[in-house]
This record gives structure tokens, sequence and C-alpha cells, in this order.
């Protein structure tokens, strides 16, 4: 094979006004959020690539969120251009602005080229956002076809339309809210381009907002302690997340707080595995889980664990096809095989498998290869089939060894919502 090249996504920030400690949640108090459109965006200068459909992207990303939890957005036209300043409290109104004004351009200082937007949340003593302002990096280019080498314009405000109302990043590669979000490759076509929230969003929206509609109650809740056996401290941050055991879709992921307690809300009525894995993965990788939980309609269940056995200094960071590794997850199109390659530190096992916790995919039996790429970087490559009744959905993969779980890419598999089944 030829050489692997790296891809590294852009990252999308997130600020919250420092000065005050930062409650657990952030919410807007009733849902009901103002936003303000600055008539930056419709100026010709370059960063928008010129007739990109604006208006469709910025109402595309407020919809997913509205139809996903209990939330109504109101836009209006402003001149305004500027972020507010950070302080204890900003002018009170919700701008999304791609200006090249000194204090929209000093949010990007650290890397201009890097960042596709930044969201800058200011909240009250209670814990209730009062108001959220996104700038797009006027340093980049937005698009809403799919042009190779861009961001996507309506990706990128659904993103930053989540920090506005309060969700942090997630570790489940496949949702909205995941920090990577890569410009667009090359060969994309309309279907592919389709912003879809993956059920960790949905439920994380849920989680703040709740969500009433005529066919199901929501919402119900895991939550609970993890501790590290024996010493009971809690353990360094885990990513804890839950997979539903009927299809395998990664529905909830949360982090656990310094004392160990997580929280999985905004869930359905279901049978779910939860997971954790250590969330700094860079030097070595530690998984577990908590076991399966059956969830009634708004049943709030608890489910402590202990950190158990022992982590590996095995590390599964980047995956992608056609031996473009990124940390964001694989599209799952049309196609029933996919050559997948993964890559991280100490693949050297004889036993390495690669599993997932769903029907829907396996590796192919005898199609894993390793691949030489020096010796700071481990590789592999498989072949994936996909079951053709795959439902849509974001899955995780799992590397496994004779002492069972290695590592996974949480949700590194993204099926897309596929409108004409
Ligand atoms: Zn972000």
């Amino acid at each position: 094979m030829g050489l692997v090249v790296l891809a590294t996504s852009a990252f999308a920030s997130y600020t919250v006004v420092p000065g005050r400690s930062e409650p657990q949640q952030l919410r807007w108090k009733d849902g009901m959020v103002r936003i303000a459109i600055s008539k930056s965006l419709s100026e010709q200068t370059g960063a928008i690539k010129s007739g990109s459909d604006i208006a469709v992207a910025i109402r595309n990303s407020l919809l997913l969120w509205e139809n996903a939890a209990d939330i109504k957005f109101t836009i209006e036209a402003t001149d305004a251009r500027n972020v507010s300043p950070s302080g204890v409290a900003g002018d009170g109104v919700s701008l999304i602005t791609i200006a090249a004004s000194p204090e929209n351009v000093l949010l990007f200082t650290k890397d201009p080229m890097a960042e596709s937007a930044r969201t800058r949340v200011f909240y009250n003593r209670r814990g209730f956002i009062t108001e959220a302002d996104i700038v797009l990096n006027p340093y980049q280019q937005f698009s809403t076809d799919g042009t190779a080498g861009t961001f996507d314009l309506e990706a990128t405000l659904t993103h930053e339309i989540g920090h506005l109302l309060g969700l942090r990043h997630s570790s489940v590669l496949g949702a909205v809210m995941s920090e990577g979000i890569a410009r667009n490759a090359g060969g994309v076509v309309a279907s592919d381009r389709r912003i879809d929230l993956s059920d960790a969003d949905v439920t994380a929206a849920r989680e703040l907002y709740g969500f009433v509609d005529d066919v199901s109650e929501c919402c119900s809740s895991i939550s609970g302690k993890i501790t590290q056996a024996p010493s009971k401290t809690p353990p360094k941050a885990l990513s804890v997340w839950a997979e539903d055991n009927t299809n395998g879709r990664v529905v909830a992921q949360a982090e656990t707080s310094p004392d160990g307690t997580y929280r999985l809300g905004g869930l359905s009525a279901g049978l779910y595995t939860i997971f954790w894995q250590n969330l700094d993965r860079s030097n070595s990788t530690h998984l577990g889980d908590l076991g399966t939980v059956r969830l009634s309609d708004n049943e709030d269940r608890t489910v402590n664990g202990k950190v158990a056995g022992t982590s590996h200094d095995l590390a599964l960071s980047f995956m992608g096809l056609d031996s473009q590794l990124a940390d964001a997850a694989i599209l799952i199109g049309n196609a029933r095989e996919y050559t997948v390659y993964l890559g991280g530190r100490d693949f050297e096992l004889n036993d390495l498998r690669i599993e997932f916790n769903s029907p829907y995919f396996r590796a192919i039996p005898g199609s894993i290869k390793r691949h030489d790429l020096g010796e700071k970087l481990s590789a592999v490559s498989f072949l994936l089939a996909v079951d053709e009744e795959v439902p849509s959905g974001v899955y995780s993969l799992f590397l496994t060894g004779n002492d069972g779980i290695l590592a996974a890419m949480v949700g590194g598999l993204k099926v897309p919502v596929r409108p004409n089944l």
C-alpha cells in the first residue's frame, strides 16, 4: 500500500466565559432562544462560497435541534457584527456572525487556520444561559454544496448551535457534537451531505430540555458512580456510554465528574449495555462495562461500578477508509464492503481481533493486514462487511485480544439517514 496520510480534523471550540466556576450543566431556562443573524453572513467576502444557501443552512441547523428536544428558536436579522467581549454578561443578544472584526478575529489567534468556529456562552448564577454568540472563523471557507476543502456551513452551525444550547463535546466520533469536524473531502454527493443528529446528540439535548411527542415518553436515565478498586478513589476522567442491545447503536455518552459520578439522560425505554473507557487515551487504553440495564419509560436507574481489569499500552486513535486516517467517524454509504484502516500504538498482538456490538457489522475473517508505518504508529487494515438492513445511527468498533476488549472507537461508524428507505 501507499503511505497513510494523517488527516487531522479541525477543531471547533467552545468558550465559557471564565471567572466563575462552571455549573455541571448549562441550559436556557425555558428552551426559548432568540438568535440574531448578523448581516455579515450575506456580505460577499469569500468566506462563504458565493451562491451558498445560507438561510437554508441556518434554518436546517435550528430545526434539527427543535425536532430533537423541547427547544424553540426565533430568528431576526441584525446589523450587529461583534461577539460580546468576555465578562460577567454580554449585551443579551445571541449573535451568529462571520465579520472579520478585531473582536471576532481575537477568538482565533491561537490557530487561525485550524478552527472553524467558536461559541461564547454567558450564563447567570443559577446556571441558565443568558446569551451565546457564534463566530464563524472569517479566515476559513464555508460552503453548502460539499466543495472539497471547505467546511460545510450547515454542519458547522449545527455543532455550534449545540454549544449555544449548553452541550459540550462528545467523545462519540459520529456525533454532531464530536470535537473534530473535518473539512469536506472530495467526491461528496448531495445525499452524503445530509446532516443528522446522532442518538447521542438527541439524548444530550433531551437531558437538558426534555421532549414530548405523541408516541413516546421521555426521558429515562442511568446514573451512578464509578470507583477505582480497591482504593475507592474516583478514577481519572472516563467516557461512559450506552449502546442499544437490539441493534448496537450508541445512544448516549457522558464524562465522569471528578468524583466519579456520571449521568446518561434523555433515554427512551430499552435494553442497554453501559461501557466505560479512559478519556485520555494517548498513552494507554482501559475499557470495561457496567453490564446491561433494562429501562422502562420515565425510569431513573442507578448503576455503580468499579474500574476493573488492567490498562493496555495499546492505543487506538485513528480510523479511516482508503488509507486516510483521522480522528473522525467513517461514513457508511451504500456499499456492503469497506477496507477500513485503524491507526494507533502497540497493535503487535498475535491475537488481535476486530469486533462489533452490533449484528450488522463484521470483520471478514483473515482480512486483517498489518502495515509498517515506522516505530511510532501501528496500523492495520481489514475488510468490513455491512449488512444492508443496517439502521441509521452510529456504531462502535472494538479491538479485542485474548484478554478481552482492548479499545474502542466509540461511534466510529456512521450510517446516515437514507431518505428513500
Ligand atoms: Zn465544538
